[in-house]
């Protein structure tokens, strides 16, 4: 089929579409969770004996004994065959950001030949995939190539359903034989000991007695493109790269803003409510969902989890997103720049940390004693976010979410803290030493009911930051649509660990020298801020005044491309951040950093190498098709002696031109191959190859517009994102 004729199937396609065969959505009340073997069910299951241990183990993260994950498997064999599944899969996070699964039977036959059920405790607890086909850097250096899945009792069992079947699934996580960590999941658990360490240290400074055990929370907002599947599927790039590597923006883009918040289309209204009812039995809490920005773009929230759990549940709602989008006739889209010239998706992670006893003590709280906590693991932010900018940075760096990161929708490459007007000023008081205790002493005298009439949401809410308090949680705005939130959550957990080391140690000299314990934090505050302060910024994160004053006057560093980022994980003071806090060993840094830009370089050169193809054999021949066209009509027109306007033609010869020596340059770009290090060959990738890859675009995207539209081979923009 010709491009125009592929082209006009697929509008021909979509008007004459049948909705999707859906059934009505169901009742709340019978779905919430149903698919899942959680601890409510667990109590049913299970004897009282085990379910006590199960429970302690989930709350306190202590081993299971493995008599006791005998029982927990009998019980959820029982309880997931009688759901209709005959295999069990041990899901993992590898560092590739999206999931790994082995499937096994629960079947086994015996000496007569007999098919029996059997999943034991040690099924449970430990899988063995072959670890050598993901990606480790280097630490399968070793000959033992084989990795290890073990169960993550903290997050539950779900089943996972398909047409015609269903597998239970069991979070785990992912280890070389060497114990070495291969996944997202384990340096993620690890930072939230970390953290619970360092706060439990401060806690008790602050005089606190009874101190249950801290968890991390996230509530993560994805937001997504959604194309029809007839569209997608006549555009290699966004089926192979999920980004369109050509297309000239369409005459109307989003300039009247009337898409966000918009009506719902009712296709996607359908879509929605089908893959939520899918979360809901999940036990995926879905709470709110709209339209963005751009056309076509829309955002999913569920209500926030602790953050291994609603890691999990981002990474299986990523999964449902794309699979229920199939289903509907859509292709969902995650990357963070599916299309030029219109805003990006991104995915913000919101995060604050907390326990049953003091509460979340990222919330100002209603008495002074809540607020020198919150004041204290404020500051603990603020310090983590100035010294480790760069680390954050780096963790949210990936190809895709360069096109993205300051690219006047999304926040800048300079990570900085909003703290909204009011709370910025109590900051900049205690620094400026306007906010002391030292006078009478007292919680009372400090004045802070400042933030006690704490505005809970405030209405400035500054967009424009890469990083902002809303009220009683940060919210990490820089992270990619595409991306595990785990990674952003392992760093902001690990410096906020950091950071409360830092403090309890201050405060600890503070108290024993004799100082009362608000004069003390005040103190030690004042410090913070000093060293720490320039990382506050309020204004318009977007503005130029801000990119130069940032890196001028507040030596922050405006990191711009993923090539500059992850150099950062090599450095000493990322190093002896996570070895310190025992988080990732050198050994699994670094292993990070070779995945990382590997899959860099790597998804880069997909994209050059089908932009290539496509030029050459999509998009010149319909370009010279139409040259070939407009000589005929020339020289018939000459014939006539009526001579035409060779404008058009001249315009279609040149820019064809300009594109094939582009795609020439790219071809011979792709093939340097000897680079002294990693660093060298992203940056090869960030400058040269980008480049050309955009000289090549902007001569195919001219030609566009000049090519007759039923030459065109490639679904047009205003075709994909208005047509629904
Ligand atoms: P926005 O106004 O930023 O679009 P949304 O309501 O869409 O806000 O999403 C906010 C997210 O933050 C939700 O997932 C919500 O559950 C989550 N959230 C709210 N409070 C907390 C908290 N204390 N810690 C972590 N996440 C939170
Ligand atoms: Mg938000």
């Amino acid at each position: 089929m010709s491009g125009n004729q592929s082209r006009a199937e697929a509008v021909h396609q979509i008007t004459n579409r049948e909705p999707v065969n859906v059934t009505k959505t169901e009742y709340l009340g019978d779905i919430w969770a149903s698919d899942v073997f959680n601890l409510k069910r667990m109590e049913w299951a299970l004897s009282k004996k085990a379910y006590k241990a199960v429970k302690n183990t989930i709350e306190t993260g202590e081993p299971l004994d493995i008599a006791t994950a005998d029982v927990v498997a009998a019980a959820m064999k029982e309880w997931a065959i009688s759901k209709g599944a005959k295999f069990f899969s041990h899901i993992f996070y590898p560092l590739t950001n999206v999931t790994a699964e082995k499937h096994d039977g629960f079947i086994v036959t015996d000496s007569s030949g007999n098919a029996i059920t059997e999943f034991s405790g040690s099924l449970l607890i430990k899988g063995e995939p072959d670890g050598s086909s993901f990606p480790n850097g280097s630490i399968r250096m070793t000959n033992a190539a084989r990795g290890y899945t073990a169960w993550d009792p903290t997050s539950p069992a779900y089943i996972m359903e398909t047409p015609n079947g269903a597998t239970l699934t069991i979070p785990s996580v992912f280890m070389s034989w060497t114990g070495e960590s291969l996944d997202k999941k384990i340096p993620l658990l690890r930072s939230n000991k970390a953290m619970n360490k360092a706060a439990q240290k401060v806690l008790k400074l602050m005089g606190e007695t009874d101190i249950a055990p801290l968890n991390s929370s996230c509530g993560a907002e994805q937001e997504y493109f959604l194309v029809d599947a007839n569209f997608a599927n006549s555009r290699p790039d966004l089926l192979l790269t999920g980004r369109t590597l050509f297309g000239a923006p369409s005459a109307k883009g989003q300039e009247f803003d009337d898409h966000y918040f918009g009506a719902i289309p009712e296709r996607v209204q359908v879509f929605m409510q089908d893959f939520e009812d899918k979360l809901y039995k999940l036990g995926i809490p879905a709470k709110t969902h709209h339209n963005e920005v751009a056309p076509g773009q829309f955002e999913i929230a569920p209500y926030f989890e602790s953050a291994n759990i609603a890691s999990d549940h981002q990474q299986l709602l990523m999964t449902q997103l794309k699979k229920a989008a199939k289903k509907h006739g859509f292709i969902c889209l995650l990357h963070e720049k599916p299309f030029a010239g219109i805003n990006g998706s991104g995915k913000h992670v919101n995060w604050s940390v907390g326990n049953s006893t003091q509460g979340n003590l990222l919330d100002p709280g209603s008495t002074p004693h809540d607020n020198l906590n919150f004041l204290l693991f404020c500051g603990a932010v603020i310090r983590g976010v100035h010294i480790h900018g760069p680390l954050l940075r780096a963790v949210v760096a990936t190809a895709g979410n360069d096109h993205r990161l300051g690219a006047n929708e999304a926040p800048p490459a300079i990570l900085s803290v909003y703290l909204g007007d009011q709370l910025e000023k109590v900051y900049a008081d205690i620094q400026e030493g306007k906010l002391t205790a030292s006078a009478a002493g007292g919680l009372t005298k400090l004045g802070l009911s400042q933030i006690l009439d704490f505005e809970r949401d405030p209405g400035d809410r500054n967009r424009t930051s890469p990083f902002a308090f809303t009220g009683n949680r940060f919210e990490f705005r820089a992270v990619g649509s595409a991306q595990s939130v785990s990674g952003p959550l392992v760093a902001m957990n690990t410096i906020l660990a950091d950071s409360l080391e830092w403090i309890a140690e201050k405060l600890q000299a503070e108290l024993s020298s004799g100082k009362e314990k608000a004069a003390a934090v005040i103190s030690v505050l004042q410090t913070l801020m000093k060293e720490h302060g320039n990382a506050v910024f309020g204004g318009d994160g977007y503005s130029s005044e801000w990119h130069i004053k940032a890196v001028t006057e507040r030596g922050l560093k405006n990191i711009p491309t993923t090539a500059d980022a992850l150099p950062a994980l090599l450095g000493d003071s990322v190093k002896k951040l996570f070895e310190t806090t025992g988080v990732l060993s050198p050994v699994e840094l670094e292993s990070r950093y070779e995945v990382y830009s590997e899959q860099y370089i790597l998804s880069i050169q997909v994209e050059a190498k089908l932009m290539v193809e496509m030029a050459k054999t999509l998009i010149y021949p319909a370009a010279s098709h139409y040259m070939t066209g407009l000589a005929d009509a020339n020289a018939s027109m000459a014939s006539m002696d009526i001579e035409l306007d060779s404008s058009v033609a001249k315009t279609v010869a040149t820019e064809t031109n300009a594109m094939m020596t582009a795609v020439t340059k790219l071809n011979a770009a792709l093939k340097k191959e000897d680079f002294a290090s990693t660093e060298e060959h992203m940056k090869y990738f960030a400058t040269e190859i980008l480049s050309l890859m955009n000289e090549v675009r902007i001569h195919a995207d001219l030609l566009e517009g000049e090519v007759a539209d039923e030459l065109w081979p490639l679904p047009k923009y205003r075709e994909m994102l208005f047509i629904k």
